[in-house]
């Protein structure tokens, strides 16, 4: 007997890199009008490093004081940006102090007891509650921000006493990828990120997605995508985070990203990427389409 073609479909996939986990989910993938994407670590490699460490006038501490209180309370924490401060103070030779009480929440940032100290680190929506109550913060968040640069506050004892720039690489794939799935599979791509709209659209512009939502929490992408759904659109969701697995959860079609994808997220998604290629998601698309010609 010849195989269904959703199974065929589902065994070309996982040669392509794809673990498709059911026959529906490979049969939905080729209704998807939309695909939303995440930023760091899905339309980026998700490697970032700290470019720059801006210690704040009137405070004193050295650059090296300031990463290594960061890079200790952030030692708990697997979010790409933290691995890139206990990365960037492992370089210096800093030696990293114990830390105590961490919590951490996903979309905001981390805080913990380093050295006596109380220490928080995270986005400057979620640490500012009046970006304009420090003028010296915000016009250094700003910079980074227009450099195109993760901008990331760190407070002490609840004073803000840095702001680090952080970059990350683009996936070599991304551009081509968005391409084909606007010319060839007729899905435009819409981008879904807790970074700032300044940073974020560096980014879009260079991987050609015009359509941008910025400085959402988890919750927001949720919103976000039952919003583009209420509007009559098959949402296929991409993510690699914790923060993305909400949204991977209400999305028609969630697929994690990369074998580097958060444990949740990879539990929730519908589809994983094992091969950590970005191409595949057109090419998933495309063989589901086919595979439904030949099951209607
Ligand atoms: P994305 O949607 O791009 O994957 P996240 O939702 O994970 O981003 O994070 C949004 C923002 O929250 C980050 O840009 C950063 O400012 C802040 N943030 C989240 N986790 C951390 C952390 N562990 N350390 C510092 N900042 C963090
Ligand atoms: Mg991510």
């Amino acid at each position: 007997a010849t195989m269904p073609p959703l199974l065929a479909a589902i065994a070309t996939a996982g040669r392509h890199g794809v673990l498709v986990k059911s026959a529906a989910v490979m049969e939905q993938l080729g209704t998807t009008t939309r695909v939303a994407f995440d930023k760091t670590g899905t339309l980026t490699r998700g490697t970032p490093e700290v470019a720059e460490i801006h210690v704040l006038p009137g405070t004193a501490l050295t650059d090296d004081a300031v990463l290594r209180l960061a890079a200790a309370a952030e030692h708990g924490s697997e979010h790409p940006l933290a691995e890139a401060i206990v990365r960037a103070a492992r370089q210096r030779g800093l030696g990293l102090p114990d830390a105590v009480n961490f919590t951490s929440e996903p979309g905001r940032g981390v805080s913990a007891t380093v050295d006596g100290h109380a220490i928080r680190i995270g986005s400057p929506t979620a640490l500012l509650a009046t970006p304009a109550a420090d003028r010296a913060v915000a016009v250094e968040v700003a910079t980074q921000q227009s450099r195109g640069h993760t901008a990331v506050v760190v407070v002490c004892d609840g004073c803000p006493v840095a702001v680090l720039g952080i970059t990350d690489h683009d996936r070599p794939e991304s551009a081509a990828t968005v391409a084909r799935l606007t010319e060839s599979t007729g899905t435009s791509p819409v981008l879904l990120t807790g970074d700032s709209h300044t940073t974020a659209s560096h980014l879009a512009t260079r991987v050609g997605i015009t359509d941008l939502r910025t400085d959402l929490l988890p919750e927001d992408k949720v919103t976000a995508i039952r919003t583009l759904q209420s509007g009559g659109d098959r949402i296929t969701m991409v993510g690699d985070g914790i923060n993305d697995a909400p949204a991977l959860a209400t999305a028609h079609v969630g697929i994690a990203m990369g074998p580097t994808a958060s444990d949740l997220t990879l539990q929730t998604a519908d589809a994983v990427v094992v091969r950590d290629d970005l191409s595949t998601i057109p090419t998933v698309i495309a063989l589901s389409r086919r595979a439904r010609r030949l099951v209607i």
